[in-house]
């Protein structure tokens, strides 16, 4: 329906109690972000030693946009010789210029590379919006703001190390592995990052196969901005590439993002070196809903915490937990609000929902979604238009189901909520803290005790109260239990790439 559709149909209720019918009467026009002046080249090489350098076998990978399954570019294979030339590079670096560099260089380079990443802000959400299927409200709103925010931050502690460890001269581990997941492609990159120059480090960094897009892009942007070369190296590839970075004798530490599996993997082979690490794995996030919560604020940040970045958010708030009294209250509401979400073109400026990042990650999900069924849950989704091209799903509640079902004990990590209730609070406490997992919950309660005594007891790195999916540098970040080891973010994050 277009504009001047729309005018001549004024919106009549049925009767007096009637819901809001957004599919026939209040469609939004397209709103697409213009995208021609993001630059994409058809061929991305390796980002080594500050040149890009053709891969040594000469093997490029594909990458899709998910929203039409398009061909966007390609990226270089790298193999072991060629991680082997970025860690020397590295090396190279940390020894020589970066390491003669004061501290106050070292943070001023970091501030530099924050205001070019604003200045080209619009062109990295673009970016980041094609690569991996997320809404370009998110990109533009959350993602790149928060990369620019990181560097800012960390820029200021450069020079300020004898104040983050007082007592300490703070000394730069070396040569730092990074391996990153697809969900927050350039923000999880800037967590890397940030902190190991900011540290005197120098980094090897590979991005996800999926979303490597905006990690190239920066590294057009260390180029531009003078950063001495091999002080920050780019290795794109498949998950064999990040085994190479693990396995590499000269890399002094490991900072790894992505599944409880692989950490898993690259737990066991880091054992007995004596490689530093730190592990941001999954999750299964529970939010705890009080009957004297404000409902409808709690409503809005339960959307919030599971269909933000299609649910990708190892943070998800995947599990609600409602307080019986209130429960089909909730549910209704929640019911409602899912019948507004926009499902569509990550470029329109209107959608809520995006793409799921790849048709592994559908797959994925919608095997979810069926085993939930298995399981005996009750399935609700709304009934909004999705595009016939591309990797979508519809939001999805799940209600009717049991603490044991793989849905409420598995990381989904796609746009699907389970729906439980409790009666006490020991009860809510209990549910939130049984799943092997323990990154992020939150409580939702009008009394401040309330949010002290529950949150004290929830097992989770992070807790949220009234609110959900907030994230600032000055927080520090991470798991307890299978969702890792360390923490990233505010001065914890700057300790993770000092000496002891
Ligand atoms: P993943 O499969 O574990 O992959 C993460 C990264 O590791 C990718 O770059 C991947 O390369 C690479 N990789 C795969 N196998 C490897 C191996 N054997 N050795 C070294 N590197 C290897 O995870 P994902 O599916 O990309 O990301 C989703 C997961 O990340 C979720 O579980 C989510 O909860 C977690 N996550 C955690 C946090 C946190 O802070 N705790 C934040 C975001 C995401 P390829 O891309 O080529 O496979
Ligand atoms: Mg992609």
């Amino acid at each position: 329906m277009s504009n001047t559709e729309t005018k001549d149909v004024p919106y009549k209720p049925t009767s007096p109690n009637s819901k809001l019918d957004f599919a026939s009467v209040w469609e939004y026009a397209p709103a697409p972000q213009d995208s021609d002046f993001a630059e994409v080249k058809e061929k991305y090489d390796l980002f080594i030693d500050g040149k890009f350098v053709k891969p040594s076998k000469g093997r490029y990978f594909k990458s899709t946009n998910p929203a039409n399954e398009e061909v966007i570019t390609e990226f270089a294979e790298a193999t072991q010789k060629d991680v082997d030339k970025a860690v020397k590079a590295a090396r190279k670096a940390f020894e020589g210029e970066w390491s003669r560099i004061s501290a106050k260089e070292r943070g001023k380079y970091i501030y530099r590379i924050a205001r070019m990443i604003q200045e080209r802000a619009r062109e990295f959400a673009i970016l980041e919006s094609m690569d991996g299927g997320k809404p370009i409200r998110e990109s533009r709103d959350v993602d790149i703001p928060l990369v620019a925010a990181y560097f800012f931050y960390y820029a200021g502690w450069a020079d300020k190390l004898e104040y983050a460890f007082p007592g300490k001269q703070p000394e730069p581990l070396g040569v730092c592995g990074q391996i990153i997941p697809w969900n927050f492609p350039l923000l999880m990159l800037a967590w890397k990052i940030a902190p190991a120059l900011a540290t005197g480090n120098t980094v090897v960094l590979k991005p996800a196969e999926t979303t490597s897009l905006t990690a190239l892009k920066f590294a057009e942007l260390v180029k531009d901005c003078g950063l001495p070369d091999g002080v920050v190296n780019i290795v794109t590839g498949a998950g064999q590439t990040g085994a190479e970075i693990v396995n590499h004798k000269d890399v002094d530490k490991i900072a790894f993002t992505g599944s409880t599996k692989v950490g898993k993997l690259i737990q066991s082979s880091l054992a007995g070196t004596d490689k530093k690490y730190t592990l941001e794995l999954g999750g299964k996030g529970a939010m705890l809903i009080f009957e004297d919560a404000p409902i409808d604020q709690a409503v809005e940040g339960i959307i919030n915490a599971i269909y933000f970045n299609q649910g990708h958010v190892c943070c998800a708030g995947s599990r609600l937990l409602v307080q019986e009294g209130i429960a089909d209250k909730v549910i209704q509401k929640l019911k409602d609000r899912l019948a507004t979400l926009i499902v569509g073109d990550p470029l329109d400026k209107n959608t809520d929902v995006g793409a799921i990042n790849s048709k592994e990650q559908f797959e994925t999900v919608n095997k979810y979604l069926e085993l939930g069924v298995e399981e005996g849950a009750d399935i609700y989704q709304c009934d909004c238009k999705v595009p016939d091209n591309g990797y979508f799903i519809r939001p999805t509640l799940f209600t009717n189901v049991s603490q044991s079902n793989r849905i409420v004990q598995e990381e989904i990590f796609g746009p699907v909520l389970t729906v439980q209730t409790f009666r006490t609070a020991e009860e809510g406490i209990e549910k939130t803290n049984n799943t092997p997992y323990g990154l992020a919950n939150g409580v939702w309660t009008d009394k401040g005790s309330k949010i002290f005594k529950v949150g004290s007891k929830m097992r989770s790195g992070v807790i949220w109260a009234n609110t959900y999916n907030k994230f600032d540098p000055t927080s520090p970040f991470g798991g307890y239990k299978e969702s890792g080891v360390g923490r990233e973010g505010g001065m914890h994050g700057l300790a993770a790439y000092i000496k002891n």
